[in-house]
C-alpha cells in the first residue's frame, strides 16, 4: 500500500485556540497493525477539557479516544481481533486509544492498566508527522492500531451510533462495578446514579441489567434526564427543581423505600456531590466514585457517618483493554432494549470538531460525535 495522506483535528497547548484540521502521513500498516477508517469519535466530556486548558498541555495533540471505525488495510502477521476473532478488511472494530505496555507491575501483577506508566491515549502531532507511523487518536479519517491499542471485531449489523453513543463510558463503568465487593451491581439493591451524561447513563445501564430494584437518577440537564428515563430510571430528579438537599432525599425514599439507599454511583465530575451520595446510603452501603476523574477539590464530610453506617467508599480510573471488548459485546446484547442509538444527538463533520466541543460544553448533546470520512467533509 502506498503512503495514505489523512487529516485530523489538533488541539494546541494554549486553552481555546482555534481547533486545527492538519494533514499527516502515514505509510503501510506496521507489524501487528491495522488502519483503521474512522466512522465516528466520540466526543468525550475529557475532550472540552483538553481544549480549554483545564488539563495542561505541554505540545499540539491529535484529540480522540472514542472510535468506531472500519478495517481499511492490515499487516500480513494480524489474522484476528485482540479478542481471537477473524479479523478482515472492512470489518468494523472498536478500540482502546489508550496504550497500555503489557509488560509492566501495573499490567501484568495489579490488574490495572490505568497504572501503567506508558500508558495515556494524546498523541503529539509534530511526532506523529516526523515517525509516518499513525496514530491512535480518534479525531481523524483514518486511525493506526498497532498490539497496544487493542481493537475488537463488532457487529455489522448493530448501528455505530450505539457503539459509540457511550464511548469510553460504557467500558470505565464496566470496570468500577467490577471492583464492588461481589463484583457487579447487586440484583435487589436499591441505586442512585448522580449525574446522567454518558458515564450516568451507561451507570443507569448497567444497574438495570444487573436487575436492580430501583435506580434514581440526578442531574440538572433536562436534555439528560429525558434521556435516562428513556432507560428506565424509575424516577429523575432535576436539581433545579428540588435544590434543597434534604427534599431529595425525601423524594428518594418515596421511591426506594425506608431502607434507604444501597449504591451511590458518583458520575457528576463535581465535587458537591460527595456530601449527598454518603448522606443517602443505608448502613453497608457503598459509594462508588469514577465521575471525580479531572480536577482537583477538596470536601468537607461526616466520617462518623462512614463508620457509623460501616460504608464503603471505592474508586475507579478509567478501564482496560478487557472492559472495551466487554462493552462491545453489552451494547450487541442490549442496543435494543436501551435507546443506546439516539443518544447520539449531534454529528459534526472533521472540519466542525470545535463547533463540536462547544456543543458538548453547552450541555445541550447527550452524545456528540465527529464523522471525519463523511461525504462533505
Ligand atoms: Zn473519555
Ligand atoms: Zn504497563
Amino acid at each position: 500500500m502506498a503512503t495514505l495522506t489523512s487529516r485530523c483535528a489538533v488541539v494546541s497547548p494554549t486553552p481555546r485556540s482555534p481547533v486545527k484540521i492538519l494533514p499527516f502521513e502515514v505509510g503501510p500498516p506496521p507489524a501487528d497493525s491495522i488502519h483503521v477508517e474512522v466512522i465516528q469519535a466520540g466526543i468525550c466530556g475529557t475532550d472540552p477539557h483538553l481544549w480549554k486548558g483545564d488539563l495542561e498541555l505541554r505540545a499540539p495533540i491529535v484529540l480522540g479516544h472514542e472510535g468506531i471505525g472500519k478495517v481499511a488495510s492490515m499487516h500480513p502477521t494480524v489474522i484476528t481481533d485482540h479478542a481471537g476473532q477473524p479479523l478482515h478488511e472492512g470489518d468494523i472494530v472498536y478500540w482502546t486509544a489508550v496504550r497500555p505496555c503489557h509488560k509492566c507491575y501495573y499490567c501484568t501483577v495489579l490488574d490495572d492498566e490505568c497504572g501503567c506508566p506508558s500508558n495515556g491515549f494524546m498523541h503529539n502531532y509534530d511526532a506523529l508527522v516526523r515517525a509516518k507511523e499513525g496514530t491512535w487518536a480518534t479525531y481523524t479519517q483514518y486511525a493506526t492500531l498497532g498490539p497496544r491499542n487493542s481493537f475488537y471485531r463488532v457487529s455489522p449489523n448493530v448501528p455505530p451510533e450505539a457503539y459509540i453513543a457511550l464511548g469510553c463510558a460504557l467500558p470505565t463503568v464496566i470496570q468500577a462495578t467490577s471492583r464492588l465487593r461481589k463484583g457487579h451491581i447487586e440484583p435487589h439493591s436499591t441505586v442512585v446514579v448522580q449525574g446522567c451524561g454518558a458515564v450516568g447513563l451507561a451507570a443507569l445501564m448497567m444497574a438495570k441489567l444487573s436487575g436492580c430494584l430501583k435506580v434514581v437518577v440526578i442531574d440538572q440537564n433536562p436534555v439528560r434526564l429525558a434521556k435516562a428515563k428513556d432507560f428506565g430510571a424509575d424516577a429523575c430528579i432535576n436539581l433545579d427543581e428540588i435544590p434543597d438537599m434534604g427534599e431529595r432525599a425525601k423524594r428518594i425514599t418515596q421511591v426506594v423505600g425506608e431502607r434507604g439507599v444501597d449504591l451511590a454511583i458518583e458520575c457528576s465530575g463535581h465535587p458537591s456531590a460527595i456530601r449527598e451520595g454518603l448522606a443517602l446510603l443505608t448502613r453497608n452501603g457503598t459509594y462508588l466514585l469514577i465521575g471525580t476523574w479531572a480536577g482537583k477539590a477538596e470536601v468537607l464530610f461526616d466520617p462518623f457517618i462512614v463508620v457509623n453506617k460501616a460504608l464503603h467508599i471505592q474508586g475507579s480510573t478509567y478501564c482496560a483493554p478487557r472492559d472495551y471488548y466487554r462493552a462491545s459485546k453489552v451494547v450487541e446484547q442490549n442496543w435494543q432494549r436501551f435507546p443506546l442509538a439516539s443518544c447520539v444527538t449531534h454529528k459534526f463533520r472533521l472540519d466542525e470538531t470545535q463547533l463540536g466541543l462547544e456543543t458538548v460544553i453547552s450541555g445541550a448533546a447527550v452524545k456528540a460525535v465527529i464523522e471525519p470520512n463523511r461525504k462533505d467533509n
